[in-house]
C-alpha cells in the first residue's frame, strides 16, 4: 500500500505538527474537540520535501487526494466542479512553525463560468457569486500564475483594475460594486492573465486544485519564505503542508462576516479577549489590512449569540492548547466556523506577562512558563520610552499629529523612508529610519528589521506589519488612517490639517499609545530600568517590573550556571548587581586609564626610557587604580571580582594626531618629536598578535606588580572597612604554562609584601584567560598554575578562525548571505569549531585540577545559545554586559529544563 500522504481533519491531532504543519495539526485538533471546523484534509510536509527533490509528486498522492475530496463532498453535500451547488475550496500552506504571510492562500477555488451559475442558483445572490469569482481569479492569477508585482513600486494589476472600476462607478468600497460590475471584473481579470501569461485562465476545477497545491509547495522556496526562515532559524528541510478545506463565506451578506482574534492581548499580554472583525468580508480583508476592522467586542451587539460562542471558543482553545491562541473565524449566515488557530505571536512584554499569568492561573507550570519565553524577548522589557518632558512638550506644541493602533510597544524616532530597500540602505549608512508604508507585506521584512520603527496607514492589529513587528520586537503603529502617503513625491500628508512630512524628515511614534509625533524625541529607559538602575520608580508602581521579577525568581531557582557581568567601573558594577550579577567576570583595567588626566600618566609610563622612570610613572597610576578597585569591591560586597592585568597593545594609549601630541608634550614636559619617535617605534604590523596581553607584563614586570599591588591594597582596605572581598587576578593572552608562571610569581610576591604592610590577608586567586588556542590545547599544563580559567572567546574566535575581529565586518554580510557562516561567530559562539577548543580546554584543565573554576567572558557570553552551550560543557559561570544578564539568567534556566527534557526522552 502507498504511504499515507493525506490526512482528513478528523484523522490528526495537535501533536502531528511535523507531518501536518501547525495549521493542519490544529485544524485536526479543533475538529477532534468538536469545534465547528469546515471539513477538509491536509497533504503532508513529506510531500513538500519529495516535491522539492523530484519536481513531481509521490505515487499514490492523486488517489489519496481524490478520496479525501470525496469525503468532503459527502460531508458538505456539495460536489466539486458540479454545475449546481458546487463545492468550493480554500487551499492554504501550513508549515511546522508559523510563517505569517510567507506562504500563499487561495480562496473560492473551483469557480468557473459554469459553477458560478450553480453558486448563483444555490445562494440566489449573483453579486456574492461574482464577488467570490473575481477574488478567486485575482488570487489565483497572483499566486499560481505569477502575475504578482515583482518590484515594490509596481502595482498589482488586479487591484489596479479594481480601483479603476471603483473610480468609474463612483464607488467608495468594494461592496458598492454591483453584480454586473464584478462580472465585468472577472472578464477583465482573465484578460489580464491571458495578456501576462499567454494562456487562458484554467476553467477545469481539478486543474485549478493541482495548480494551487503546486504553488503552495513551490512557495516554500520563494525568496520571502527563504528570507523568513533565515531570520528565524527554520530548517529548509521541514517543508510545508497543504490544507484543503471547504469554503464558508464571510462575504455572503450582511448576516455574515469574518474576523481574527487573540485569546489575550498580543501587545500587552493582558488577559482580555482581543480581536477584530468585518461584516460581509472574507478573511484576507482582515489580514491584508485594506479595510480597517471593528473591535471584536462590538460583535456582542451585532450577533450576540456568535459572540457568546466565541467567548466559549476562547476558553476551550486555551484549555486545550494551553497557550495564547490567534484564530480566524468566519460567520456564514449567522453560523460560526473556525478556520484556523495557532499560538499567537506576541511582544516580549506580552510573552512574559502571558507566561506568568498562565502559571498563576494554574494553566501551566513555572517550568513551562520559563520555556515559553525566548530569552531575547526579555530585551523588550528593557525597551525605551519617550522622555516624559519631550513628550509633554510635543503634546503642548501640537506636534502629535495623528493616532494609529499601538501594535508594537516602545518609543522610536527616525527619519522617514518609504520603501524597505531605502530603509536597509539608509540604516546601512548609520541613519536611524522610520519605515512608513500604506501597509507592509512579507517583502518588507528586511526593511522592517533595519528600521527603528514601522508606521502604516492601513491595517489592524493583526495585519502583517503588526505581527512581524511584534515578533521582531520593533516599535510599530498601524492603521493610521490620517496618513496620506504619496510614493511618487515621497511625502506624507497628515489629515485633517494637511501637515506635510517629506522623506528624510524626523518623525516619532509611540508604540504604547499609537501616537504619531512630528520631529525627534528623546527616549528614556524602560520601567524595569527605571526601577532597577535609576531607582526613579518604586517597584510596586511598575507592572512590567512585577512580571520581570517573578520570572527571574523562577529562572534563578532552576539554573545551575552562575551569571557575572563584564564591568570596569563601580557604577557599571551597580547596574550589573541590579540585573542579578553574582560577580564580575571581567574588569578590563585598561579602560580605567582613559579617564581625565590618567591618560597622561599612562603615556608617561609608556614613554619612559628606564625602569626607574617607568616606576615613577606607575607610582602615579597606583593610587588611581587602587581607588577604582576599592569602589568595585565595595559595590560587589564579597562577590567574586575578576580583574585582568593590562591587555591591549601599548600604542592604543599613545596620541594619534598632532593636537594630541602637542597636548601630551605639554603635559609631560617633553619635546613633541620625542613622542612622535616613540609612537613610530611602537608601531606594529599586526598589533592584535603583537606586544600585548601577558607579553607586556613579562617584558615590564613592574606594570603587573603595580596592578597587583593596587588590587590587593584595595582588597585589604575594603576588608578593613568590614566588607568581604574576593579578588581574582587574571592574566590575559596566555599561551603557555611558563608565561602564566612568570606572571603568577610577580603577583604572589607583591601579595605577600602587601599583606605584611597592611597587617591583614585576603583570599585571592590567580588565573588566566583562555583565548589563545594553544592555551586550550595545553590546558592541562596551564592548569598546574591557573586557579581558574576564563574563556576569552573574542580572541579565541579570532585566532581559531583566523579572522580579525576588527575587520570581519567587511565580509560578514556576504558570509551570512552565502551561508558560509550560519551566524556571526563574534556574537554567537561557533560551537562546532571554537566550541571544541572550549570543551577540550575544560576537560584537560580539570584533569589536572579537579574542580577548576571555569567561565566565559567574551561577547558571546550574553547570547542565549552560547549560554546554553556553556551550561552543557560544565562551565561554572557566564559573564556578559549588564543589560544582557536577564537573557543569560533565563537561558541558563532553559538549559537545565532542556537537559531534563532530554533525559526524559532518553528514558
Ligand atoms: C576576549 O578576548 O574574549 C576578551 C574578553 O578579551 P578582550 O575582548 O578584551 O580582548
Ligand atoms: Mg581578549
Amino acid at each position: 500500500m502507498a504511504k499515507k500522504y493525506v490526512y482528513r481533519f478528523s484523522e490528526g491531532d495537535k501533536d502531528m505538527k511535523a507531518l501536518l504543519g501547525g495549521k493542519g495539526a490544529n485544524l485536526a485538533q479543533m475538529t477532534r474537540i468538536g469545534l465547528p471546523v469546515p471539513p477538509g484534509f491536509t497533504i503532508t510536509t513529506e510531500v513538500c520535501t519529495y516535491f522539492s527533490e523530484h519536481g513531481s509528486y509521490p505515487e499514490g498522492l492523486e488517489e489519496q487526494v481524490g478520496e479525501a475530496l470525496a469525503a468532503v463532498e459527502e460531508q458538505t453535500g456539495k460536489r466539486f466542479g458540479a454545475p449546481d451547488n458546487p463545492l468550493l475550496l480554500s487551499v492554504r500552506s501550513g508549515a511546522r512553525a508559523s510563517m505569517p504571510g510567507m506562504m500563499d492562500t487561495i480562496l473560492n477555488l473551483g469557480l468557473n463560468d459554469t459553477t458560478v451559475q450553480g453558486l448563483i442558483a444555490a445562494t440566489g445572490d449573483a453579486r456574492f457569486a461574482y464577488d467570490c469569482y473575481r477574488r478567486f481569479v485575482a488570487m489565483y492569477g497572483d499566486v499560481v500564475l505569477g502575475c504578482k508585482p515583482e518590484r515594490e513600486d509596481e502595482h498589482d494589476p488586479f487591484e489596479e483594475r479594481l480601483d479603476r472600476m471603483k473610480e468609474e462607478r463612483g464607488a467608495r468600497y468594494d461592496t458598492d460594486l454591483t453584480a454586473d460590475d464584478l462580472k465585468q471584473l472577472v472578464a477583465d481579470f482573465k484578460a489580464i492573465v491571458k495578456q501576462r501569461t499567454g494562456h487562458e485562465f484554467p476553467e477545469d476545477p481539478r486543474e485549478q486544485l493541482w495548480g494551487a497545491i503546486g504553488a503552495v509547495f513551490r512557495s516554500w522556496n520563494n525568496d520571502r519564505a527563504v528570507a523568513y526562515r533565515r531570520l528565524y532559524d527554520i530548517p529548509d528541510t521541514w517543508g510545508t503542508a497543504v490544507n484543503v478545506q471547504a469554503m464558508v463565506f464571510g462575504n455572503s451578506g450582511e448576516d455574515s462576516g469574518t474576523g481574527v482574534a487573540f485569546t489575550r492581548n498580543p501587545a500587552t499580554g493582558a488577559n482580555e479577549f482581543y480581536g477584530e472583525f468585518l461584516v460581509n468580508a472574507q478573511g484576507e480583508d482582515v489580514v491584508a489590512g485594506v479595510r480597517t476592522p471593528r473591535p471584536v467586542q462590538e460583535l456582542a451587539e451585532v450577533w450576540p449569540d456568535v459572540y457568546r460562542q466565541l467567548l466559549e471558543v476562547r476558553e476551550t482553545l486555551e484549555r486545550e492548547l494551553r497557550d495564547m491562541q490567534d484564530f480566524e473565524f468566519t460567520i456564514e449566515h449567522g453560523r460560526l466556523y473556525m478556520l484556523q488557530t495557532r499560538n499567537g505571536k506576541r511582544t516580549g512584554l506580552a510573552a512574559i506577562r502571558i507566561a506568568v499569568d498562565m502559571c498563576d492561573e494554574g494553566l501551566i507550570s513555572p517550568e513551562e512558563a520559563l520555556m515559553r519565553i525566548e530569552p531575547e524577548q526579555l530585551n523588550q522589557l528593557l525597551r525605551p520610552v519617550f522622555a516624559p518632558e519631550d513628550k509633554q512638550k510635543a503634546v503642548a506644541e501640537g506636534r502629535v499629529k495623528a493616532k494609529g493602533l499601538p501594535a508594537g510597544p516602545g518609543a522610536a524616532s527616525g527619519r522617514v523612508v518609504f520603501t524597505a530597500a531605502d530603509a536597509v540602505e539608509w540604516a546601512g549608512r548609520g541613519e536611524k529610519v522610520l519605515l512608513v508604508r500604506d501597509f507592509t507585506s512579507p517583502d518588507d521584512i528586511r526593511g522592517m528589521d533595519a528600521a527603528e520603527g514601522i508606521l502604516t496607514a492601513q491595517g489592524g492589529m493583526t495585519s502583517h506589519a503588526a505581527l512581524v513587528a511584534r515578533q521582531m520586537g520593533k516599535v510599530c503603529v498601524v492603521g493610521c488612517g490620517a496618513l496620506d502617503i504619496d510614493l511618487s513625491t515621497r511625502t506624507i500628508t497628515i489629515m485633517p490639517d494637511g501637515t506635510l512630512v517629506k522623506e528624510g524628515d524626523w518623525l516619532s511614534i509611540d508604540g504604547f499609545t499609537g501616537e504619531v509625533i512630528l520631529g525627534r524625541l528623546e527616549t528614556r529607559p524602560s520601567e524595569v530600568v527605571q526601577v532597577l538602575v535609576e531607582k526613579s520608580l518604586a517597584p510596586e508602581q511598575s507592572e512590567p517590573f512585577r512580571y520581570y521579577r517573578e520570572l527571574m525568581e523562577w529562572a534563578d531557582g532552576v539554573r545551575r550556571l552562575r551569571v557575572r557581568a563584564n564591568a570596569d567601573q563601580p557604577d557599571q558594577a551597580a547596574v550589573a548587581v541590579a540585573f542579578g550579577a553574582e560577580g564580575i567576570g571581567l574588569c578590563r583595567t585598561e579602560h580605567m586609564f582613559f579617564g581625565g588626566d590618567r591618560i597622561f600618566a599612562m603615556r608617561e609610563m609608556i614613554l619612559a626610557e628606564t625602569e626607574a622612570a617607568r616606576r615613577a610613572a606607575l607610582d602615579k597610576l597606583l593610587p588611581m587604580q587602587r581607588d577604582d578597585f576599592a569602589g568595585l569591591f565595595r559595590v560587589m560586597a564579597g562577590r567574586p571580582v575578576t580583574i585582568r592585568t593590562l591587555d591591549p597593545p601599548l600604542h592604543e594609549f599613545l596620541p594619534h594626531d598632532d593636537a594630541d601630541v602637542a597636548k601630551t608634550a605639554a603635559a609631560l614636559g617633553v619635546p613633541e618629536d620625542e613622542i612622535r619617535t616613540k609612537v613610530a617605534e611602537l608601531h606594529e604590523n599586526n598589533p592584535m598578535l603583537g606586544h600585548r596581553g601577558c607579553r607586556l607584563g613579562i617584558t615590564y614586570p613592574e606594570i603587573t606588580a603595580m596592578q597587583a599591588r593596587a588590587i590587593l591594597e584595595a582588597a585589604c582596605l575594603v576588608k578593613k572597612e568590614g566588607v568581604e572581598v574576593a579578588p581574582e587576578i587574571m592574566i590575559p593572552l596566555v599561551g603557555t604554562r611558563a608565561e602564566l608562571a612568570d606572571q603568577e610569581r610577580v603577583v604572589r610576591a607583591v601579595a605577600e609584601q602587601v599583606f605584611a604592610e597592611q597587617g591583614v590577608r585576603v583570599d585571592y586567586m590567580v588565573g588566566t584567560m583562555v583565548e589563545v588556542p594553544r592555551a586550550a590545547l595545553c590546558a592541562g599544563q596551564v592548569a598546574e598554575v591557573a586557579e581558574f580559567f576564563s574563556f576569552g572567546t573574542n580572541d579565541l574566535t579570532q585566532m581559531a578562525l583566523g579572522v580579525s575581529r576588527d575587520d570581519a565586518g567587511k565580509f560578514l554580510a556576504t558570509y551570512l548571505k552565502k551561508e558560509i557562516w550560519p551566524a556571526d561567530p563574534f556574537q554567537t559562539l561557533d560551537q562546532e569549531g571554537v566550541g571544541q577548543l572550549v570543551e577540550l580546554g575544560i576537560e584537560r584543565g580539570r584533569r589536572t585540577r579537579p574542580g577548576l573554576k571555569v567561565g566565559i567572558c567574551g561577547e558571546q557570553g550574553g547570547d542565549s545559545a552560547t549560554v546554553k552551550f556553556c551550561h552543557r560543557v560544565g562551565m561554572d559561570y557566564v559573564s556578559c554586559s549588564p543589560f544582557r544578564l536577564p537573557v543569560a539568567r533565563l537561558a541558563a534556566a532553559q538549559a537545565v529544563l532542556e537537559e531534563r527534557q532530554g533525559a526524559e526522552l532518553e528514558k
